[in-house]
């Protein structure tokens, strides 16, 4: 018998191989799993660091980027990292500060259409999309506006999946292009036919373009009345743009008024704190206006134009790059406000010539019959021209001690006396000294107690008032004086005014000389040089009138021949020139003691012949005998004293000629010469 103890030994040793084996297999085994697991484990680390490793390169990179770039949480958006020229953008210096005050602070982000909203669902797109593209705008913490290419996309970052923002400044091009626009476009408006104020208020966008927070305003200077006025409105309120307008040129008027009599810059940082706003502080806080930066517009010869005003509603001042921001548009202000002065003043000359003109031919081409409707016209013309309220012509006597007004526009009322206006040399000594220094004189209102009588004199109407005098010059005589006047005190007398007026003067006194000589000659052809009476040819004239009129109408008229008696005598005994005293003394009895309607001319050497029209026979006998005793009783400049005159008296029959009328009178006058003189005789 197989010993089955001997076989138990062998099964056990084999058992306990088999378990040897199974026990090193598994050991064998676990050590290699945990082996693995080392491997991996040191595998996991090593690409941890890895990712780490690569994500500070990452920021490194954007560190030193030119290129604004932030990491945002997917989920929440919070900022994970910022580098240094997005937190420059934002005008923060921690990515932390750029989550919480900037990013979800409204302030930060311009209106529409880059808003906070906008960029809310850019965020959103990116993450569900991959990849945003736009253009954002933004002002930064100091207030300038930022303009960006900016993308928005999803990456990987330290191992998950985040938002990266990247903005590349255009700022500058925005800007160009912008200001290029505008510049243009203002450009446009000062070439064409727009007012000045369209072309400011491009110029004033310009610079709002860089300065969004800022309201600008461009004022311009009349140098008249040295003040300011809006040239560009902005939205200010009525109650601001009246409290500022006509602001005075003076250290102390407000920023704007101060600029511009310093002729440079002036900034008022805090207008509370500023006295100089003391008259306007409080329609400045109406207006919410609290600081205000003004520079003077300047003109190419370095004088004040106006200035540009940039007003805040915090206290606020300019920057270097503020400074540098407006040279453009103060530049464009200058070229602008000097155009279109330039071109009001070219509109004024030409308007001025063609005044000139119009006058001129209007003074040149009137005959003397016309002049004083055409002078009229005239002064009328200067009125509207130079808007005051009277012009008038003052011609001065001979002797040059009296000028009195000959034309005026509108017409002077006489005085309660009936004279006309008239005002002494002695009252016109102060214009009339200053026309010969200077060419013209300007008397105001209150400047002298002897310019208020002048200008009461001129203007009775008015309380106040101011004139100019221009002289009508005649050889190198003042021989009279243009005068305007008008009731505003104030008024200011341009130069260019003056400049128009006067040669009108010289062009008024021409034509006024002209039609004196034309009065001289036609007075001398229809007068007689010694008595001053109607000569023999126009009492001829005169007689075929009345003729013609009474032939027509039916009536009748007298006429009266005189006759001075012995006057061969009064010649002979006292000599010719005391007969010619005679003559011209019995002219003057006759003619100034007949009717207005009457006619009175010398008929012959020492007769005289008197129209009655509308006169019977029997009333001109009357007239005649009433004549003829003023003749007697009156003492002439001879030793005797005594000069007498006879007459004789007809009246118009119908069909009667000149010769049949004068005949008859003659008749009548031998038959009172032949009764002893003295005497009127009435023909029968
Ligand atoms: P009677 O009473 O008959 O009219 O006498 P008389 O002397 O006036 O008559 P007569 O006609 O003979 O004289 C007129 C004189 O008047 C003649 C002339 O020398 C003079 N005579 C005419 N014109 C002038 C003049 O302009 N000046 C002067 N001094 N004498 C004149
Ligand atoms: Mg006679
Ligand atoms: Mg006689």
């Amino acid at each position: 018998m197989t010993d089955v103890s001997s076989l138990i030994l062998p099964a056990v040793i084999g058992l306990a191989v088999l378990l040897l084996i199974l026990v090193i297999h598994r050991e064998w085994r676990v050590r290699r799993l945990r082996m693995d697991n080392l491997v991996l484990l040191q595998e996991l680390g090593e690409s941890q660091r890895r990712v780490k490793e690569s994500s500070r390169e990452l920021r490194e990179l954007f560190d030193h980027s030119a290129i604004s770039v932030m990491l945002l949480d997917r989920y929440d958006h919070s900022v994970r990292y910022a580098n240094d020229l997005a937190l420059e953008m934002f005008g923060v210096d921690s990515a932390n500060a750029l989550t919480v005050e900037v990013m979800q602070q409204p302030d930060a982000w311009p209106v529409s259409p880059y808003s906070l909203v906008d960029f809310e669902s850019w965020l959103g797109k990116a993450g569900r999309l991959g990849m945003q593209r736009f253009e954002w705008k933004l002002v930064n913490r100091s207030g300038y506006p930022v303009w960006l290419d900016a993308t928005l996309a999803s990456i990987p970052y330290e191992g998950r999946q985040i938002l990266m923002f990247t903005g590349v400044n255009i700022s500058a091009r925005k800007i160009a292009e912008s200001t290029d626009w505008l510049r243009n476009r203002a450009m446009l408006a000062m070439n064409g036919d727009r007012p000045l104020s369209a072309a400011l208020d491009l110029i004033v966008a310009m610079f709002q373009f860089t300065s969004p927070y800022a309201r600008c305003a461009i004022m311009t200077l009349d140098e008249h009345t040295q003040t300011l006025q809006w040239g560009s409105r902005p939205g200010f309120g009525e109650s601001f743009l009246k409290a500022m307008d006509n602001l005075p040129v003076r250290y102390g008027a407000a920023t704007c008024g101060s600029a511009a009599s310093i002729q440079g810059r002036v900034v008022t940082a805090d207008i509370d704190k500023d006295d100089r706003w003391d008259r306007y502080r409080k329609a400045a806080e109406q207006a919410g206006v609290a600081s205000c930066w003004s520079e003077p517009v300047l003109a190419s010869d370095g004088h004040v134009l106006g200035t540009f005003a940039v007003y805040h509603d915090r206290p606020w001042e300019p920057a270097e790059q503020d400074i540098e921001s407006l040279t453009g548009p103060l530049y464009l202000a200058s070229l602008a406000i000097e155009r279109y002065q330039a071109r009001d003043r070219l509109q004024r000359m030409i308007a001025a010539e063609k005044t000139i003109r119009e006058i001129s031919v209007q003074l040149q081409t009137m005959d003397a019959s016309s002049t004083d409707s055409g002078v009229s016209s005239v002064l009328n013309f200067l009125c509207e021209y130079l808007q005051v309220d009277r012009s008038l012509v003052l011609q001065g006597s001979q002797d040059g001690t009296l000028f009195e007004a000959v034309y005026s526009w509108p017409l002077l009322e006489p005085d309660e006396d009936g004279e006309g206006l008239a005002l002494t040399r002695e009252e016109l000594d102060s214009p009339l000294s200053a026309i010969r220094a200077k060419g013209f004189c300007v008397i105001h209102f209150q400047q002298s107690d002897a310019d208020d009588e002048v200008l009461e004199l001129l203007m009775p109407e008015h309380d106040t008032g101011s004139c100019l005098m221009v002289p009508i010059v005649q050889g190198d005589r003042i021989s009279g004086l243009l005068a305007f006047c008008t009731g505003d005190d104030k008024h200011r007398w341009q130069e260019f005014d003056i400049n128009t007026v006067t040669p009108v003067a010289a062009l008024l006194g021409s034509a006024l000389s002209r039609k004196n000589l034309m009065d001289e000659l036609t007075f001398q052809a229809l007068h007689d040089r010694l008595t001053g009476l109607y000569n023999r040819g126009k009492t001829e004239d005169r007689l075929r009138q009345e003729i013609a009129r009474s032939s027509r109408y039916g009536n009748t008229f007298s006429l009266i021949l005189f006759d001075v008696d012995h006057f061969k005598l009064v010649n002979d005994r006292f000599g010719h020139n005391a007969g010619d005293d005679v003559l011209v003394e019995v002219a003057a009895q006759l003619s100034n003691n007949i009717r207005v309607a009457d006619f009175i001319g010398r008929w012959g050497g020492e007769e005289f012949l008197v129209i009655l029209p509308e006169t019977s026979l029997e009333s001109g006998g009357e007239v005649a005998e009433n004549l003829r005793m003023h003749v007697a009783q009156r003492t002439f400049p001879i030793p005797d004293g005594g000069v007498t005159v006879s007459a004789g008296v007809s009246a118009y029959l119908p069909g009667d000629s000149i010769q049949d009328l004068v005949k008859r009178a003659d008749a009548a006058l031998y038959l009172a010469k032949e009764d002893g003189r003295n005497q009127v005789k009435v023909s029968a």
